[in-house]
């Protein structure tokens, strides 16, 4: 890795992956070695899922659900640095309340209806087409930004992503039992991988990549040398 961000002649990278394998962590890292911005799309999700929750609503019923997203539409704003971003609702940043465990068990669920991601994919890409973006989801290289530069998909055992979510809870003081985090975890990608619409799927064109035996650093090493190599 370089010290100084590269003048890339990339606009997007896409990494996608299932729940815990590391995306969100080394797409902000990517972005920062890049000098690009990052967006984690699972927050915005996962705003409508708090939104939900906060209405004492069940996150299946579709009419509730699409009611709520309508009157209080989560936003992307950029921030006062270029690398930073934040997620709000009603003027309101949200932030570490997106990262519970019963907003992560309700999700899946707002994530499967079309009118939700017909919706928040516009909010992304709108957001994309302003800037040099290294954006980590689901289904970035295969829907949202299908002529991203770059596409990856990241992957780890089971084990290895049960055992990263768990340490990243303890850190934020979430107590919660390994064997029930491990379901909530396999039951996520099951749902997140078999629903009818923009399911977690790796693009034919991406480069998958087994973090499991991988530390954070080498991930991001990783991809940086990819990009920057075929940038130049
Ligand atoms: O990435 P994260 O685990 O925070 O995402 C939360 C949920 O949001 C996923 O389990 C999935 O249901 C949904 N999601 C999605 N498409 C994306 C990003 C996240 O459906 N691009």
């Amino acid at each position: 890795m370089q010290n100084r961000p590269a003048r890339p002649t990339w606009r997007h990278v896409a990494i996608d992956g299932p729940v815990a394998s590391g995306k969100s962590t080394v797409a902000r890292l990517l972005a920062i070695d890049l000098g690009a911005t990052f967006l984690d799309t699972g927050a915005l999700y996962r705003a409508v899922a708090y939104l939900a929750l906060c209405a004492r609503a069940d996150p299946n019923d579709d009419a509730t659900v699409l009611r709520l997203l309508a009157a209080h539409p989560p936003a992307v704003k950029a921030g006062p640095q270029p690398l930073q971003y934040s997620i709000a609702v009603d003027g309101q940043t949200l932030d570490r309340q997106l990262f519970t465990p019963s907003v992560s068990r309700a999700v899946s669920a707002v994530a499967a209806m079309p009118e939700v991601r017909h919706r928040l994919i516009g909010v992304q890409r709108a957001f994309a087409a302003e800037r040099d973006v290294v954006m980590a989801g689901r289904d970035i290289g295969s829907v949202v930004l299908p002529n991203a530069d770059f596409k990856f998909f990241l992957t780890a055992s089971l084990d290895a992503r049960v055992q990263r979510r768990l340490r990243e809870l303890v850190q934020q003081g979430i107590d919660i039992d390994a064997a029930a985090l491990r379901e909530e975890i396999k039951g996520r990608d099951d749902r997140d991988a078999g629903r009818a619409l923009s399911p977690l799927v790796k693009a034919p064109e991406a480069l998958e990549i087994d973090t499991s035996a991988m530390s954070v650093g080498e991930v991001v090493q990783t991809l940086s040398a990819i990009v920057r190599k075929n940038s130049e």
